[in-house]
């Protein structure tokens, strides 16, 4: 079983592996520790990661990028909107209303959906484990950031599954950090509480956490996040400050230039990074447009100052962080800095300011979000023995379910009623009853309580609860399991239809036996002991199966008598009987992939990758061709001279001439098969001398030793 861990970050990619002795970020096929999250389309395949970047310069509009930022979200979302702005390939809406990317793609233009392009992604680095484990991956842990919704988690695992990937868990980025950072100090409290801040900094966002940590545990006290707040922001300032400059100085207008606004933005942001360790820095640019070559200067002081709006939003998500967690500043014992964007020394600045204390980088700024994964796949995996530490993780936002009454009273008559389920803050994972009074069919719909944080509709899903039969009692009871999932994902998972018997009935050992049974076998999926919220975070539980009931009585009731948030209903036997009926529970979440849909897209990933694989190996047949020419030619003026006859070696000679005219003309662009019969064709001819020399030089070899031996 694989235990790997991935950061898809919005530039670029981790890929983290266990082995017994640690973890390690391993190598891709440019041996780069870091792969881009770009996937660009070509004539004949795709180029996904190192070889996408590669050809992004060359074939903008078809090299998709920035798909982090792109799944799950609706095209309408002004965020979106305010993104695709910069990119340099066509987003339109799709007929559901979310976004499609089109790409030219094997001769004709095409459209794919932001969760298969980061499919795309998540292949290529489950390709570049597989490579470096020698073993097939499955099982891993991915990171996501925060503030991803519903609809965000459910891409991302309908990414994987597209991939060929099953995540044990998704597990939010920071908290993948605080796990790499704590896991292995040796020198944590036992009774005390060590407060650390951690701050990620990366391409497009800023994700801030307080973890409490004690010997053998984190806890996670706050999170916050600005979803639009990081390093891109930066390139975009210089971006507008040297187009304005451009415009004047050289009369060019890059907004009109798709390539030369691409030029442009990398040189910007190759600029931010040496003004990260220098007081000023150069711009200079070839022929960015109408032949001209440019350019420009800027001094830090000057960076800063036209950055000053973004660098103002860095303190909100810090105060929020300290406000959750209910810490003042010197509470916070350490603050760490991760992710490639927290090198701007302004930013560096502002944190100190804030916290009183210079903050400290024992973190592997790029790699720890990548490692934290491995480390979590790693304790999730029943194959791998990792030193124990819990992971006790918040949810950020909460959530409610809410319904109609069914039945009319004056105060509430079949209005909207709401019950918060999850508070901000609650454990994940999580389970809780809550018990219905219904007499027929309901739904239920899961929602956000609170979407100020958030850009997202606050209706999730919609759950039908039915049909179940109500001949019994007259107000049926019907016990509903919300389940908030390892990756933070919340269902309804289950509904028990719950019917007392009125009358008092000997209960004969028989049935109460069966009764028992019912309850231990409902036990793991219902912790109903106080403190089971402490248990049920206990991340080792892969599978996700610890769970804790609400135990909140006093719920205010209204008119449907509909809502009671239960520990556990317990059997008063041996009087009364308790039926147990399972009753369906129609799943609809708003916006998330059909099951069939996601069906097609696995099938499809699978033709395109092999579409590549095929291209892969054409291109190395071709290969193989060409240096079978260079290298038989060599050979036959060199070592193969006396193995051949004057006349054989000219036919052969004019042989391996026409091969490489032809491979440069009219077979530059075969199929696998026929470079695979060209070179059996050379090889016909060329195989006998290469034979007569090895036995000749075998021998050879075999006379030295033989005198060696004497
Ligand atoms: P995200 O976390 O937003 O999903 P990511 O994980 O890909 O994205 P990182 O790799 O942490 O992001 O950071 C990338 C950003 O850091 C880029 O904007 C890059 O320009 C910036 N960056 C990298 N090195 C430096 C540096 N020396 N100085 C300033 N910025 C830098
Ligand atoms: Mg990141």
């Amino acid at each position: 079983m694989s235990v790997v861990g991935f950061d898809f970050g919005n530039e670029s990619c981790i890929v983290a592996v266990a082995r017994q002795r640690g973890i390690d970020v391993v190598l891709n096929d440019e041996s780069k520790r870091e792969t881009p999250a770009i996937v660009c389309f070509g004539e004949k395949q795709r180029f996904i990661g190192t070889a996408g970047a590669a050809s992004s310069m060359m074939n903008p509009k078809n090299s998709i990028s920035q798909i982090k930022r792109l799944i799950g979200r609706q095209f309408s979302d002004p965020e979106l909107q305010r993104d695709i702005k910069s990119l340099p390939f066509n987003v339109t809406e799709g007929p559901d209303g979310y976004p499609l990317i089109h790409a030219r793609y094997l001769g004709e233009m095409r459209t794919f959906t932001p969760t298969q392009v980061l499919g795309m992604v998540f292949s290529n680095l489950k390709s570049i484990a597989e490579q470096n484990l020698k073993a097939a991956v499955v099982d891993c842990c991915i990171g996501i950031p925060v503030y991803f919704t519903e609809l965000q988690r459910r891409a991302v695992l309908d990414a994987a599954t597209i991939a060929g990937l099953h995540p044990l868990r998704l597990i939010h980025e920071t908290t993948a950090t605080a796990l790499a950072y704590g896991i292995y100090k040796t020198d944590l409290p036992e009774n005390d509480q060590l407060n650390v801040a951690f701050v990620d900094i990366g391409h497009a966002s800023m994700q801030v956490c307080i973890a409490g940590f004690k010997k053998g545990q984190l806890k996670i006290l706050a999170h916050s996040f600005d979803r639009s707040l990081g390093g891109r922001d930066f390139d975009e300032v210089l971006f507008h400050h040297f187009s304005a400059k451009f415009k004047e100085e050289y009369k060019i207008d890059v907004s009109q230039n798709a390539r030369a606004c691409l030029r442009l933005r990398a040189a910007c942001e190759k600029l931010k990074k040496v003004l990260s360790a220098n007081p000023e820095a150069p711009l200079n640019i070839e022929c960015l447009m109408d032949e001209k070559d440019v350019r420009g200067f800027i001094k830090r002081e000057e960076f800063e100052q036209i950055s000053a709006p973004i660098l103002q939003c860095v303190k909100a998500p810090l105060e929020k962080a300290l406000a959750d967690a209910g810490l003042a500043v010197g509470d916070v014992h350490m603050v760490e800095v991760v992710g490639s964007a927290s090198r701007i020394p302004s930013i560096l600045k502002i944190l100190t300011e804030f916290f009183g204390k210079e903050p400290r980088r024992t973190m592997n700024a790029s790699e720890c979000v990548g490692r934290g994964c491995a480390l979590q796949c790693a304790i999730l995996s029943p194959t791998f023995k990792v030193r124990e530490f819990q992971v006790n993780e918040s949810f950020p936002f909460p959530i409610s379910l809410s319904w109609k009454g069914s039945v009319p009273d004056a105060q509430n008559g079949g209005a909207e009623q709401e019950q918060l389920v999850f508070p901000k803050g609650n454990p994940i994972p999580s389970v809780k009853a809550v018990t219905f009074h219904k007499t027929s069919t309901f739904s239920v719909d899961v929602q956000y309580s609170d979407v100020s944080d958030l850009q997202a509709p606050a209706k999730i899903s919609t759950y039908t609860i039915g049909p179940f039969p109500t001949l019994r009692s007259e107000k049926p009871k019907l016990k509903v399991k919300v389940r908030l999932n390892l990756h933070g994902i919340v269902s309804v998972d289950s509904a028990t239809l719950l019917e007392e018997e009125e009358v008092e009935v000997p209960v004969s050992k028989e049935l109460a036996k069966e009764d028992a049974k019912m309850e231990t076998d409902e036990k793991p999926n219902d912790t109903s002991a106080p403190g089971a919220n402490e248990t049920d975070v206990n991340m080792q539980d892969a599978k996700g199966t610890a769970e804790a009931a609400g135990v909140e009585n006093g719920v205010p009731q209204s008119g449907d008598k509909p809502v009671q948030m239960e520990t556990d209903t317990k059997v008063e036997a041996p009087k009364k009987k308790v039926k147990k009926t399972n009753v369906p529970v129609a799943e609809l979440v708003y916006g998330a992939m059909l099951s069939g849909d996601l069906q097609k897209a696995v099938e499809k990933e699978f033709e395109m990758a092999l579409q590549d694989r095929v291209m892969e190996e054409t291109k190395d047949k071709k290969n193989a061709v060409e240096a079978y020419v260079y290298d038989m030619r060599n050979k036959l003026c060199d070592k193969y001279h006396d193995f051949v006859t004057a006349s054989d070696k000219e036919e052969l000679m004019a042989k391996l001439q026409e091969t490489e005219d032809w491979l440069y003309e009219d077979g530059e662009d075969e199929t696998k098969g026929v470079y695979i019969a060209k070179l059996e064709e050379l090889k016909k001819q060329g195989d006998p001398i290469e034979e007569r020399y090895k036995e000749y030089s075998e021998r050879g070899t075999i006379i030295d030793q033989l005198a060696y031996c004497i």
